[in-house]
């Protein structure tokens, strides 16, 4: 259940103060390395210089305990040789959240004994394998030799280890878009999840402003495809994660968010160096949290501004921007798939919103 947002009065700079109604996050990014043995074409976080990295104790000291899912990311956030650590401070510190750990599988020896290390300590975790179209787009994309068939070897030790939560991760860009419907199948066939994003463009993250815009035809035609298979299936997860498809053609359309961006509000951006931002893309930050805590930064005159700004943002549509305003709206949602829905039985297909698992309540 969402939390009602609570009147807090913000010190501006002279005496006066501005009220901001403001709960604290339950979403959050965590980068905890740019260090990275891909060579995407769509990232350049393989070529920033090393920094110091928060360690696990400060990230034990410093994270807010109201998080419910933590995207773990890098850079190859299993680079990092103390991750074992940092995930379960992550885990601990936060509030136990739900963790997704994402990777480009490209070792899968060192994954497995990694994540069964890991699942000792934080049985929440998820991984999420990076995939992005047929093993020959896959490895043009990634830059490596050999990315596709290790990174679908991982995928497979995972679930001999006994792993549930597995997905495989897609990155749209220009030149892979028409791969997006065969991976979602391939998914699908491996028994998986799947998202799917577009290549995004920021400084301050992938470190690449280079990106080109798709054609919004082809997302629209491509998505579109992918929204009816995901219609189709009996999975509940696959029926939400549609509208968030949806929310994909909107953006590539008309340039415009489907709902608003609460960015600094529900969730943030946690940088591997302790500075935090709203986002992944808007290169505000809030502070670091090496020198102030979480409280102080997220309370901070600083934060109301860049909080406000980002209500107001219409720079990007992604899953991990999006998914605390479709949990803040579900009816709106929940209208959407019933229209859909309805499209279908009016051309006559026959699939059914009944689930054929419906043991959990569906998570994006
Ligand atoms: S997209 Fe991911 S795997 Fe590729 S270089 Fe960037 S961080 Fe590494
Ligand atoms: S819409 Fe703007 S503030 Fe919100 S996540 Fe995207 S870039 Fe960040």
């Amino acid at each position: 259940m969402h939390r009602r947002p609570t009147p807090f009065p913000i010190p501006t700079k002279g005496n006066d103060v501005i009220v901001q109604k403001l709960t604290l996050p339950t979403e959050a990014i965590i980068s905890v390395t740019n260090r990275c043995d891909a060579r995407c074409s769509m990232c350049n976080i393989w070529q920033l210089e090393p920094q110091e990295y928060l360690s696990a104790e400060d990230y034990h000291r410093n994270l807010p305990k109201t998080l419910r899912n933590v995207n773990l990311t890098g850079g190859e956030a299993l680079l990092r040789p103390d991750i074992v650590e940092v995930t379960q401070a992550i885990y601990e510190a936060s509030g136990q959240p739900r963790i997704i750990l994402a990777t480009n599988g490209f070792r899968t020896a060192k994954t497995v004994q990694t994540v069964k290390r890991i699942l000792q300590l934080v049985p929440t975790l998820g991984i999420a394998v990076s995939l992005d179209g047929s093993e020959e787009q896959h490895d043009r994309m990634r830059g490596v030799p050999r990315a596709y068939a290790r990174a679908t070897e991982t995928i497979r030790a995972l679930q001999s280890l006994g792993l549930r939560d597995i997905r495989i991760g897609f990155t749209a860009t220009k030149e892979n878009v028409e791969h997006l419907v065969s991976t979602y199948e391939y998914a699908k066939s491996l028994n998986v999840e799947f998202t799917a994003t577009v290549a995004q463009n920021s400084e301050i993250y992938y470190s690449t402003v280079e990106n080109a815009a798709i054609d919004p035809e082809a997302i629209e035609r491509e998505f579109g495809r992918l929204i009816e298979e995901r219609l189709h299936s009996r999975s509940p997860k696959d029926w939400i994660r549609s509208y968030f498809d949806s929310g994909v053609i909107h953006f590539a359309k008309t340039g415009a968010r489907m709902t608003g961006c609460d960015a600094a509000a529900g969730f943030f951006y946690l940088a591997p160096s302790g500075d935090i931002y709203p986002c992944l893309t808007v290169p505000s930050s809030l502070g670091n949290i090496r020198t102030q805590s979480f409280t102080d930064l997220w309370t901070s005159y600083r934060a109301a501004l860049i909080r406000q700004e980002a209500s107001r943002c219409q720079k990007c549509w992604m899953m991990c921007t999006s998914r605390t305003e479709i949990k803040r709206n579900p009816l709106r949602a929940a209208r959407w798939l019933l229209r859909e829905q309805g499209k279908f039985i009016f051309k006559g297909r026959t699939h059914s919103l009944t689930p054929s698992s419906s043991k959990q309540p569906p998570t994006l």
